[in-house]
């Protein structure tokens, strides 16, 4: 579904991904974790094409993503992708936030936009919310909406950059409740967290980056029970 061969990456001359090559089969969940500045934002956003490479080669879904005659908005409304801020539209109402794309990209009318705007609301549990203003929903809520905006395209996989980094602790749960729902609905996912509780729950594979490499790609539970470099082991100690 997912696949990365020996991608790197420069900004200028500081090089921010080191030949990394991975794959994500369907239905398969990777937690991306490791230092900050190690390159875990800019890994994921290569895959949907929001950061150009350098060198290597990335396919998503059959389609070459670096590839100069690729569609990227095509491309990217197959790959829901889901920020650490939530970056709602603040002037629309949550339903019109759920159909623009819809709209815009997939060109759906607008009823059939609206109805399954209004499905996938009711799925992350905010039915009642519909017609309220980003700006009126709690964080958590505003997530779980920007959560459901990416799931009204149909995506094939979704990535997700430390969703609930920016959230208070009270909301992180009802995040991550949803993110587990998906994992076991089989979709396919990336996810930058350090919820090591999430990964632990619904990862099959942990990549544990450090200074734009990857220098674990794992079986989940061979890498919590036996991370094999000291920066893995360290990270670890301090993060659980
Ligand atoms: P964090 O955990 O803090 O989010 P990260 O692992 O996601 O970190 P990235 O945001 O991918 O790390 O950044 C990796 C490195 O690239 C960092 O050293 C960062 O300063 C650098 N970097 C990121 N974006 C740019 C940019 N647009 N121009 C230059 N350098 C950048
Ligand atoms: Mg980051």
């Amino acid at each position: 579904m997912i696949s990365l061969k020996h991608v790197s990456k420069w900004y200028g001359h500081f090089q921010v991904l080191a030949d990394c090559s991975t794959e994500v089969k369907k239905g398969e969940v990777v937690v991306v974790c490791g230092p900050s500045g190690s390159g875990k934002s800019t890994l994921i956003k290569t895959v949907n094409g929001l950061e150009p490479i350098q060198q290597g080669e990335i396919v998503v879904d059959g389609i070459a993503v670096n590839d100069k005659r690729t569609n990227l908005a095509k491309l990217r409304s197959k790959v829901g992708m889901v920020f650490q801020h939530f970056e709602l539209f603040p002037h629309l109402s949550i339903v019109e936030n759920l159909t623009l794309a819809q709209v815009k990209v997939l060109g759906r009318d607008k009823t059939a936009a609206k109805a399954k705007g209004l499905k996938l609301l009711e799925r992350v549990g905010l039915s009642a919310h519909a017609d309220k203003f980003p700006g009126q929903l709690s964080g958590g809520q505003q997530q779980r909406v920007a959560i459901a905006r990416a799931l009204c395209m149909d995506p094939v996989a979704m990535l997700f950059d430390e969703p609930t980094s920016a959230l208070d602790p009270e909301m992180i749960n009802e995040v991550l409740d949803v993110m587990v729902e998906l994992a076991k609905e089989g979709m396919t996912m990336m996810v930058v967290t350090h919820e090591m509780g999430f990964a632990r729950k619904v990862a099959n594979r942990v990549i544990f980056m450090d200074e734009g490499k990857i220098v674990e790609d794992r079986n989940k539970d061979d890498f919590f029970d036996n991370p094999q470099s000291d920066r893995a082991r360290d990270f670890l100690a301090k993060i659980i």
